[in-house]
């Protein structure tokens, strides 16, 4: 006897009749309730970016790569267990049906043995991980996992789906018991419990499974598991450009809408609008949120649902958002990281921004930044001709006088004139003196990049800056540019190229870790009392560049793209590791300085500097080793705030500086 296993088991042909006109019509009706999915998202704007489909589709759909990063780290082996199980069940399926189909007729034979060992084993991944889930929720659920019934319902049918396919399959066997059976050993393991089955017993059984499955089918775009279906598209199409590049708008396009932003959510793009429909409300995004953390009305995942929820019924989508909760965010990205679909939260939050700023709707210290952006060249509006202040009782090189030079430093508008961040300048330019740097500073020449004014919602006025600072760089010979802020580095590195400036641009850690390679200079020294370090988001987060900053304070380390230390070993062996926060490496936690937020109005119990400051301070260390002005200036008064007098704020160029004077 060839080992095998026939269909529709002691069903006559009323019964396979039934069967196929219930499962076509359950796909059609899925299928059509996808296609007018699909039509909310063609309301948007076609996609102008390259896709690379196949390398996404590996990455992130195959590997499971943005949910094996996620947080709780609970939810990953859960999801992948779900995931692989699902997908096994998927290919088994895929099989019997092209055996049964087709020409081609091979489930027999060894082929078979094959088949039914492999795919029993595989099915239990699907069972265990359910059932993982479920405990998650009526047992160890962590706070940012939901309890509502639609994510049970879902579950529980899940469950339902496997258990009852291993009964099926054990029915059969105990029906009809074949010498081969033991291969589908959970099957057969179950079959040793059951009485004999009779044949109405198995159609009835049979039958229980197959209604099962036409219920997942016709609910799945309905459900939260629509993102089974939705995610795929979504992570195949994801934009190539960087978490921290904006996509432009121009005149062309303004002229041609008459508006500015996304008013309605046929204004963003068709993928924007197909990425908040594979939302499955995980909440992760609102776990990480810093505004969210400390109490106000931001919370991305509600941004995700709302602007799904104003794309099918056409409302306003910065009113669907609330104005309030769009001023909240600081363009931190640590929603985006965290989405396991790969949402950008801050596109849509911008994109309404850039609307509202366009409608007048921002006011206050925001729009008195803009002003003085516009005016004087500098966000806080310091005078023209005051950027080379620093300079004074020092030997700068200027760029109008040395023409061609190796490193342009890029000193931005807090390091020329905010006191603390005037600090980390000097040290910088000491370090580049000191190692023989051949480096050059614009001085008054110097602009805003333009940074917080397009990430507020001025694109225009950011596009300006980038122009003249473009026009600016095109005057000189330089291989480089080096600064000590993240913003103006994500911006001139990851940005200036649509404005025809297209550079190598390093922060200043990136050069330090260098010379020190080189021998050139010395890391920091050990601080009594321990240092930790705060990684700025621009640049642990959104740049990925969280090794260059602990090898400038002393430590080699590697962090993978989840945050973990792979590797981690001190320079010199006589000292103490970098304390880590509880967030660190590109799961940091933000300031709240970004998105303009350094410009607009806080609530002193709703500053997300007072609740990093905390996190700093409970590690102990009395050195705070910093690596943005930005975040020098909000956490300065935050320290203070929450009791940490005793800390000690210092760039990590300090700390350099001062260990190789
Ligand atoms: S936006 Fe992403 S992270 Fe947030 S709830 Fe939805 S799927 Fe989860
Ligand atoms: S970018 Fe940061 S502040 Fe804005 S919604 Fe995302 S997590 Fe919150």
């Amino acid at each position: 006897m060839v080992p095998t296993r026939s269909e529709f088991i002691h069903q006559g042909l009323p019964g396979k009749v039934a069967f196929y006109v219930l499962i076509l019509a359950s796909t059609a009706y899925a299928a059509w309730r996808f296609w007018q999915r699909v039509q909310t998202w063609r309301q948007g704007k076609p996609v102008t970016w390259k896709q690379d489909w196949i390398g996404n589709v590996t990455r992130y759909i195959v590997t499971q790569r943005k949910v094996r990063a996620s947080r709780p780290k609970s939810g990953a082996p859960m999801h992948l267990l779900i995931f692989y199980g699902f997908v096994a069940l998927l290919i088994a399926t895929t099989l019997l049906a092209v055996n049964s189909y087709s020409p081609f007729k091979f489930h027999q034979g060894t082929y078979y043995l094959v088949y039914e060992a492999t795919f029993d084993s595989l099915g239990l991944l699907l069972v265990i991980g359910v059932v993982w889930a479920l405990a998650r929720r009526h047992g160890f659920r962590p706070s940012v996992v939901s309890h509502e019934w639609k994510d049970l319902w879902a579950l529980y049918l899940l469950l339902a789906l496997g258990i009852t396919g291993y009964v099926v399959e054990a029915a059969r066997i105990a029906n009809d018991p074949k010498p081969w059976d033991h291969v589908s050993w959970v099957g057969n393991a179950i079959a040793q419990l059951l009485p004999t089955v009779s044949d109405g017993a198995y159609v009835g059984i049979w039958w229980f499974h197959s209604i099962l499955v036409m219920v997942f089918i016709v609910g799945l775009p309905h459900m939260k598991l629509k993102h089974i279906v939705v995610a795929i598209p979504t992570a195949a199409g994801v934009p190539a450009r960087p978490m921290g590049h904006l996509e432009p708008i121009s005149m062309e396009e303004v002229e041609k809408t008459g508006q500015i932003g996304v008013a309605e959510a046929k204004d963003f793009s068709r993928w924007h609008l197909m990425s908040v429909d594979a939302c499955m409300e995980c909440g992760r995004c609102t776990e990480v949120c810093p505004a969210n953390g400390v109490g106000k009305i931001l919370n991305p995942k509600r941004v995700a649902q709302d602007v799904l929820a104003a794309s099918q019924t056409g409302a306003n989508v910065p009113t669907a958002i609330s104005e309030e909760a769009l001023w909240a965010c600081t363009t931190c990205n640590a929603c985006v990281e965290a989405c396991p679909v790969l949402i950008r939260h801050v596109d849509l939050i911008v994109d309404a921004r850039r609307n509202l700023v366009a409608e007048g709707k921002l006011s206050g210290t925001a729009a008195v930044m803009l002003r003085q952006t516009g005016s004087t060249g500098h966000a806080w509006g310091a005078a023209r001709g005051t950027r080379e202040e620093w300079m004074k009782g020092q030997e700068v090189p200027l760029a109008k006088d040395k023409k061609e030079f190796d490193t342009l430093f890029w000193v931005g508008c807090a390091g020329a004139t905010d006191p603390g961040a005037v600090k980390t300048t000097k040290a910088v330019a000491e370090l580049m003196r000191q190692a023989g740097v051949d480096y050059a500073c614009l001085g008054n020449e110097e602009q805003c990049t333009g940074d917080s004014a397009r990430r507020v919602g001025d694109e225009f006025l950011f596009q300006e800056m980038a122009a003249q600072n473009v026009a600016t760089f095109s005057k000189y010979q330089f291989k480089r540019i080096v600064t000590p802020c993240p913003h103006c580095f994500n911006t001139l590195k990851n940005e200036y190229g649509d404005f025809g400036g297209e550079y190598e641009v390093v922060h200043h850690s990136q050069l330090i870790a260098e010379l020190i390679d080189e021998g050139k200079l010395k890391p920091a020294q050990a601080q009594e009392g321990g240092v930790t370090y705060h990684d700025p988001c621009y640049l642990g987060r959104v740049n990925n560049e969280s090794d260059a900053p602990r090898k400038a304070l002393g430590e080699e380390t590697r962090l993978n793209d989840y945050g973990d230390a792979i590797q981690r070993e001190v320079l010199d062996g006589n000292r103490k590791n970098i304390t880590e926060p509880e967030n660190y490496g590109k799961k940091t936690l933000c300031c709240g300085a970004g998105g303009g937020r350094m410009w607009m109005e806080e609530e002193p119990n709703q500053r997300p500097a007072n609740r990093r400051a905390e996190e700093l301070i409970a590690t102990g260390a009395k050195t705070v080793a910093l690596g943005c002005p930005f975040c020098r200036i909000m956490l300065d008064a935050s320290v203070k705030q929450v009791g940490g007098d005793e800390i000690n704020l210092v760039d990590l160029a300090e700390m350099v500086r001062d260990a190789n004077k």
